[in-house]
């Protein structure tokens, strides 16, 4: 039987408590004061653990894929809390309008929530392709600016931490030095006077420049290991429990691609839509400016990197989007698409040979461009190590580890050979 929509009206705007589901906590954290100064009472949620995963696993079916799973579960763990008025509470949710199953998570989260016992809760959907509309939530172009302005920073920061954190001379000083920044950046969106690029660019010089210079390091030669994935799974630490943090603790340094990257491929596939299968002509040209819009902005993040940093900016998208020539074609873009396959590719050329590809199980289109384009990834590039782990709630985390235990013990023997080669090296070349 269909589940009726409840609308979340111009009144609730005022009344309601809108629930984010946390998938990136530093970007969400900034988002969260963007919705917040545009009259939304939001509220970012932090409960995790498996009573998050066994609500999820109570109110959806079992073939649900695992990032709906764990969003739904994330909802009605704090709606059971009794932290909230459940008659005056909201949930959010993002709908990306592609072909993937995640178009359908609005659907499948308002079944959870009547089958729950909260069949009054709202659930508002964040999309930019017209789906649901929601008479009390409107995605504004101001809102869209700000939102934008927090992917630039939150990628920024991401950036930052995994470069710095493994070699933190203070323990704890890297994520401090970020919660700072956080603290400012959020206080900066209730301005109007600061919501714009160019405080963006002095603030982003200023990131660059603070982690540059007033964060000790050591000089310490560690792993590098990319992470790539189904993007929930990818980026949120309830995902993929808390992956990044134990590459860290096991001494390795964590290499990503940001937020921006998946919007830009997210606006180039109506381009790429329209030039294989002849799809719609105006929202096409959108796109393509869109697009252009951000390359620009992403160029000029990447000269700010280098004139004010010794830090690895992020890629082009261009010389990214160019890595899968010969290997698979921008027309796949079911989950994450050419995407996947590309950010291997471009983190083995960056040097970061070692990959680990985080995918939900029974993820059948990111498996096909993950752990499906392994086999000739590795036959164009010996030697490399790409690792691909499952994440569901029956998967065994001590499994994962082991796996990616494994893959660490085989990628520090690599590194303890180069580096006592290059010092031999040194030791052999004559003083002239
Ligand atoms: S990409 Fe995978 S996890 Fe995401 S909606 Fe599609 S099938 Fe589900």
């Amino acid at each position: 039987m269909a589940t009726k929509r409840v609308l979340f009206t111009k009144e609730m705007k005022k009344t309601h408590t809108i629930l984010l589901p946390n998938m990136l906590p530093m970007h969400f954290k900034i988002m969260q004061e963007v919705f917040r100064h545009y009259g939304y009472r939001t509220e970012l949620l932090e409960n995790d653990g498996p009573a998050v995963i066994e609500c999820g696993l109570k109110y959806t079916h079992n073939d649900t894929c695992y990032p709906a799973l764990l969003v739904i579960g994330q909802f009605i763990d704090a709606l059971q809390s009794g932290k909230y008025d459940v008659d005056r509470v909201a949930v959010l949710m993002t709908q990306t309008g592609g072909g993937c199953r995640a178009s359908n998570y609005i659907s499948l989260i308002r079944k959870a929530l009547v089958k729950a016992g909260f069949p009054q809760v709202p659930v508002i959907s964040l999309n930019v392709a017209g789906l649901e509309k929601n008479p009390g939530f409107k995605l504004s172009l101001g809102l869209g600016k700000r939102v934008l302005l927090g992917v630039y920073y939150g990628d920024l920061l991401m950036s930052l931490v995994n470069q710095c954190r493994p070699y933190e001379a203070l323990l704890g000083s890297t994520l401090a030095l970020a919660d700072k920044w956080v603290a400012r950046l959020t206080a900066e969106m209730k301005s109007r006077k600061h919501a714009n690029y160019k405080t963006a660019r002095r603030n982003y010089i200023n990131i660059l420049k603070d982690f540059e210079l007033n964060l000790p390091r050591t000089a310490e030669k560690k792993v590098r290991v990319g992470i790539v994935g189904e993007i929930f799974v990818k980026f949120s630490p309830l995902g993929n429990n808390h992956l990044e943090d134990f590459l860290v603790k096991e001494g390795a340094e964590t290499v990503m691609a940001g937020l921006l990257d998946f919007l830009m491929y997210t606006v180039n596939t109506a381009v790429v839509d329209r030039r294989l299968y002849g799809m719609k002509r105006t929202r096409a040209a959108i796109m393509r400016l869109a697009y252009k819009f951000l390359h620009k902005k992403q160029l000029d993040f990447i000269k700010m990197y280098k004139e004010n940093s010794s830090f690895a900016p992020p890629t082009d998208f261009e010389k990214t989007r160019n890595a899968i020539k010969g290997y698979i074609s921008e027309g796949v873009q079911m989950g994450e698409g050419w995407l996947l396959t590309a950010e291997m590719l471009e983190l083995i050329e960056s040097g970061a040979r070692n990959v680990v590809c985080a995918q939900p199980f029974g993820c059948l289109p990111n498996h096909i461009v993950g752990k499906g384009m392994m086999k000739i990834i590795r036959e164009h590039h010996p030697g490399v190590n790409l690792v691909s782990i499952d994440y569901d709630a029956g998967a065994s985390p001590i499994n994962q580890e082991n796996r990616l235990k494994l893959m660490l013990a085989n990628a520090n023997r690599e590194l303890r050979e180069q580096l006592a080669a290059e010092e031999s090296t040194a030791d052999t070349t004559p003083i002239t």
